[in-house]
């Protein structure tokens, strides 16, 4: 997806217990749609390589367009994108051309540069509900070609009464076959009934979970804490497990990863380390250097006008 959101100035809730920190979501538009914006956080740009987490949804599209983001450029990153229900249609400019539904995994890698467009298909689901995840890539691998890929089975694992998904990395003998950049760690928690269950964690990670239906229980969440859609729950590294209860129909995700060390300049859909490299990247967009989606009907997204960017902090 894509975000005109550059304003990252927002409130940080303090850390409320030891190694953990929960924060609520913001409200973001992207086209039509109403986001929870869960990363980037002013304070914390990554977890892991995970950059950006929104949530949209469940939503009706019944007898709407539905979801319409047209063309537009991603560098340095990859595009991570799962549905809960519903389904999408993306095109890239690589020619690729994919109608996405739940439980599959379209992993986007745009490395030096791609454009693509997600849609709703013109014959869809009604509903629609899904996250989009973003991966920063390693500065080693950032500049890397551009490719699609297209997962329509991923490994599966049962903890506690949780089917446990993995689409990125490994967790609990599931490994998937995703091919990212770093070590990290991506899987949805579908509660087929009361679930109660202790996930294994790599402790040289550190984690985000949230839900993105119904609720959960977290140990290590401030005040026993009952997490609902809209919080971001965060774990410090050093943990080998956390244990995870949530009532039947509840689903959650897991994401996490070595700390990324690097600091990162986000601006539109570019990540980059430098003002420069985003206002090289919006330069060659606005030239139509990315090339072309086949067969989105539309006008590509205009860039936004550059604002004056932020180099970034040092730790
Ligand atoms: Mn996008």
């Amino acid at each position: 997806m894509s975000t005109v959101d550059a304003d990252l100035e927002i409130t940080e809730t303090p850390a409320q217990a030891p190694g953990a920190e929960l924060t609520e979501a913001r409200v973001a538009r992207v086209g039509d749609m109403t986001v929870r914006r869960l990363l980037p956080l002013r304070l914390r740009r990554s977890v892991g390589a995970w950059c950006f987490v929104d949530h949209y949804g469940p939503m009706s599209v019944d007898g709407v367009t539905g979801m319409r983001v047209p063309p537009h450029p991603h560098i340095g990153l990859q595009t991570v994108t799962w549905l809960i229900s519903g389904n999408v249609l993306h095109r890239d400019s690589l020619g690729s051309e994919q109608v996405i539904r739940p439980g599959q995994l379209n992993l986007m890698t745009a490395g030096r540069g791609i454009a693509h467009s997600e849609e709703s298909p013109a014959e869809h689901d009604p509903s629609l509900h899904g996250v989009q995840l973003w991966v920063a890539l390693p500065d080693a691998s950032r500049h890397t070609e551009p490719a699609f890929a297209h997962h329509a089975e991923l490994p599966a694992t049962g903890i506690g009464g949780f089917e446990v998904t993995v689409f990125a990395g490994s967790l609990g003998g599931a490994r998937s076959p995703a091919r990212m950049f770093s070590e990290i760690v991506g899987a949805e928690l579908a509660a087929r009934r009361d679930a109660s269950g202790s996930l294994p964690l790599a402790a040289s990670h550190e984690h985000v979970i949230f839900v993105a239906t119904g609720s959960a229980r977290v140990d290590g969440a401030p005040d026993a804490t009952v997490l609902r859609p809209g919080q971001l729950l965060y774990l410090d590294t050093g943990r080998e497990q956390v244990g995870v209860s949530a009532a039947a129909g509840s689903r959650l995700f897991l994401l996490g990863g070595v700390p990324l060390g690097e600091q990162l300049v986000m601006w539109w859909n570019l990540v980059a380390r430098t003002p420069e490299e985003i206002e090289a990247a919006v330069a060659d967009w606005r030239a139509g250097r990315f090339g072309t989606v086949a067969g989105y009907d539309g006008e590509p997204l205009p860039a936004p006008p550059l604002v004056a960017l932020r180099s970034p902090r040092r730790p």
